[in-house]
């Protein structure tokens, strides 16, 4: 259903991401107005800050590599990016991404997936604070490996968060303090509403100063606006994700029901001051995650919220999650 509210329906939306993948289409098929709507859509990204972006290598298909992508953003004007790989770590590839491409700012992250081993590992935690160029900016918890996400969908035991009594592990607490001495992001990756409250509250007590809720607006990781007032009142953050905006029937992605906008914008009106604004794509077969964001940023002005308040989702907290001046 195509239903209208805050101006910007799902059509209007996929059409801005039309145009924007248009970028390949020849110069001479573009109207003028196109083009020059083309043109004031890609200001739009001058400044932002996209931290959850999905790129080769990879042991799933994507769209774009770590260097490629980088170079494209750097291109359109982004600020920044950081990277996020389920299996491997990306913070070290970040260093040698600089290299080729200097003065822009790529990070990477690490996630504690099965690769580190049954448990949430501390010591993989410690390695990469220690590696070179200092780049690992976030340490989020399993993610596909999650004790919530393996239960779902019934594939046996994965890494918990939580005793059996429902206290937060001493190993994740080991975590959150290393965040916290290092100033870095502790995500929440795929656990469950529930246990990401639990993970607010602990971290609240550690002193974690960057505490994010992992996309608070996609499936069974959706939290209520409640529980997103409860994470932001305890000090942390929410990521909102555009990639639940472009998967669902008819994509690249059909197994899962596709977000309107104006859901997406809802969720963007709860805690606009404690809320933030990445990508999370980066999937073969789906518009890149320059595309994604062109549109949701083009999606949120249309439905009215002050550019200010956008500026701040795409552009100044997450900056400043990934230790850039705000
Ligand atoms: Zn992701």
């Amino acid at each position: 259903m195509d239903k209208k509210k805050n101006g910007v329906s799902r059509r209007e939306f996929l059409a801005t991401t039309t145009l924007a993948a248009g970028d390949a289409a020849p110069m001479t098929a573009a109207a003028p107005h196109e083009t020059a709507r083309a043109a004031a859509s890609d200001d739009s990204l001058n400044g932002v800050c996209d931290i959850h972006i999905h790129a080769s290598p990879d042991s799933r298909p994507r769209s774009i590599t770590e260097l490629g992508f980088a170079r494209t953003a750097q291109q359109a004007g982004y600020r920044a990016i950081m990277y996020k790989s389920n299996d491997w770590s990306c913070h070290d590839r970040a260093f040698l991404i600089r290299e080729a491409l200097p003065g822009f700012d790529v990070f990477g992250s690490l996630i504690m997936n099965r690769l580190l081993g049954d448990r949430v590992n501390v010591h993989a935690a410690k390695q990469a604070l220690k590696t070179t160029g200092n780049l690992c900016r976030c340490i989020w918890m399993p993610t596909l490996d999650a004790a919530y996400h393996c239960a779902r969908e019934k594939r046996g035991k994965g890494i918990p968060v939580l005793d059996d009594s429902g206290r937060v592990l001493p190993e994740v607490t080991r975590v959150m303090e290393l965040c916290a001495e290092a100033d870095i992001i502790f995500a929440t990756g795929h656990c469950s509403p529930a246990e990401s409250l639990m993970l607010a509250r602990r971290a609240r007590e550690v002193g974690v100063g960057k505490f994010v809720v992992t996309h608070v607006n996609s499936l069974i990781w959706t939290m209520t606006p409640d529980q997103i007032r409860q994470t932001a009142d305890m000090g942390g953050f929410v990521e909102l994700c555009c990639l639940p905006c472009f998967w669902g029937p008819g994509t690249a992605m059909p197994q899962y029901p596709a977000m309107s906008m104006n859901a997406f914008i809802d969720f963007a009106r709860i805690v606009p001051e404690r809320a933030f604004i990445s990508t999370d794509m980066g999937q073969a077969g789906l518009p890149t995650p320059l595309e994604g964001m062109r549109a949701a940023i083009a999606a949120l002005l249309a439905s009215g919220l002050p550019k200010a308040q956008v500026d701040m989702m795409v552009k100044e907290t997450p900056a400043r999650l990934v230790g850039l001046k705000a």
